[in-house]
């Protein structure tokens, strides 16, 4: 196929991937004006719709911007920040201000503790390297947030451009759409004349005369548990509704399944309460801990489930971690799936999360 470039965004136009930058259906072609998928449902139906990118290319995609001023808005998933936390922003975008807007709040109980959440998004953020100017936390779907946050961004922007990056999956189509139905309203949104001659894969959503929001492709973060999950099983992990807490109290030597993707071992403390925070339809088996291996060997994918077969084709195997928690009240975090706070402290727990999915501890927020 001869090199075609979008003459909406400047990227290379493809006719293979369907959720990759560039596609276009070669039925597409042979139109005037050649536009990738992307580029044509926002001219046409003003909707946006995301599209992915490894890291690296998108790395080498945005080097032609770093030294441009603008604000960068970074969506994560409130739900796996640890997975969508972009960690090579800093190099990604220089030293551009940076809001941090956790999206997907809707899922969260009533119960969480938005002062903590938003200060440990800002301690994540700058483990990153990433240092925030403001955390806004919304539902995109809800249109929970989303006047403060459009108003900070008039704030800190100063008549410049706005930049929106986030992994896939965060919800930044949706959260752009709702900002185009706010902002624009009108047709024809995307402009072709402000980056001439690059290839970027940008699209301009036009601010004013002389500034846009440009919508970056979804970077794709191999360290989620989306990308090891089939898609069946993406729909029962991903909570759809306020995530409702299951409490169980464990004695030592108890074990949690979190379905067959997850488990939860507690080794040593006095009786106590896990709190678990998971999508609701996602199943979760108590168990003795001298059982717990017999039973995952026996029954992953069946009364451990997920995972589904196609799910067991590419799951890594399971690795585990020990943590001795000696402060009130944490969290242990499995990215991509959920949470279990525990209140109590003196006790050791060993996590299990397939290989590259890493557990991890925090201070609860709930
Ligand atoms: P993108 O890949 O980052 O563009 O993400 P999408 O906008 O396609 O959203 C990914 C998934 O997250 C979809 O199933 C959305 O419905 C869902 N989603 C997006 N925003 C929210 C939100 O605020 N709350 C909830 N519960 N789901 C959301």
């Amino acid at each position: 196929m001869e090199k075609i470039n979008c003459q909406g965004c400047g990227i290379p136009i493809q006719t293979t991937e369907a959720d990759q930058a560039g596609y276009t259906p070669e039925s597409a072609l042979d139109r005037d004006t050649v536009l990738c998928q992307r580029c044509f449902r926002l001219k046409h139906y003003n909707d946006i719709q995301d599209v992915s990118m490894s890291d690296d290319d998108f790395l080498e995609m945005v080097s032609q911007i770093r030294d441009k001023e603008g604000l960068v808005v970074h969506l994560i998933d409130i739900f796996d920040a640890e997975g969508t936390i972009i960690k090579s922003l800093p190099r990604i975008i220089g030293d551009k201000p940076v809001i941090l807007v956790g999206n997907k709040m809707d899922l969260l109980p009533k119960s969480t503790n938005r002062r903590k959440l938003t200060q440990w998004l800002r301690s994540e953020a700058k483990k990153a390297g990433i240092t925030v100017k403001d955390v806004y936390l919304i539902s995109s779907v809800k249109g929970h947030g989303l006047s403060d946050l459009t108003e900070a961004i008039d704030r800190w922007r100063n008549q410049q451009d706005v930049y929106i990056v986030g992994t896939t999956n965060v919800g930044k189509s949706t959260f752009i759409n709702k900002l185009i139905e706010q902002t624009t309203g009108t047709e024809n949104v995307i402009t072709t004349s402000y980056f001439p001659g690059t290839t970027l894969g940008f699209i301009e959503i036009p601010l004013d005369d002389a500034s846009a929001f440009i919508d970056t492709p979804g970077i794709v973060n191999k360290k989620q548990m989306a990308h090891y999950v089939s898609e069946n099983d993406l729909k029962v992990i991903t909570p759809k509704k306020e995530i409702k807490p299951r409490v169980y109290q464990l004695n030592s030597q108890q074990t949690l399944f979190i379905g067959g993707l997850a488990r939860l071992d507690f080794l040593k403390g006095e009786r106590q309460s896990f709190i678990c925070y998971f999508a609701n339809e996602l199943a979760i088996h108590r168990t003795k801990l001298q059982k717990a291996d017999d039973l995952f060997r026996e029954h992953q994918g069946e009364l451990l489930s997920p995972p589904d077969e196609d799910t067991l084709r590419i799951l890594p195997e399971m690795d585990d971690h020990s943590f001795r928690l000696d402060s009130e009240k944490n969290d242990i975090v499995f990215p991509g799936l959920g949470w279990v706070t525990v209140p109590g402290s003196n006790l050791t727990v060993s996590a299990h999360s397939p290989k590259g999915v890493r557990v991890s501890v925090r201070n609860s927020f709930t």
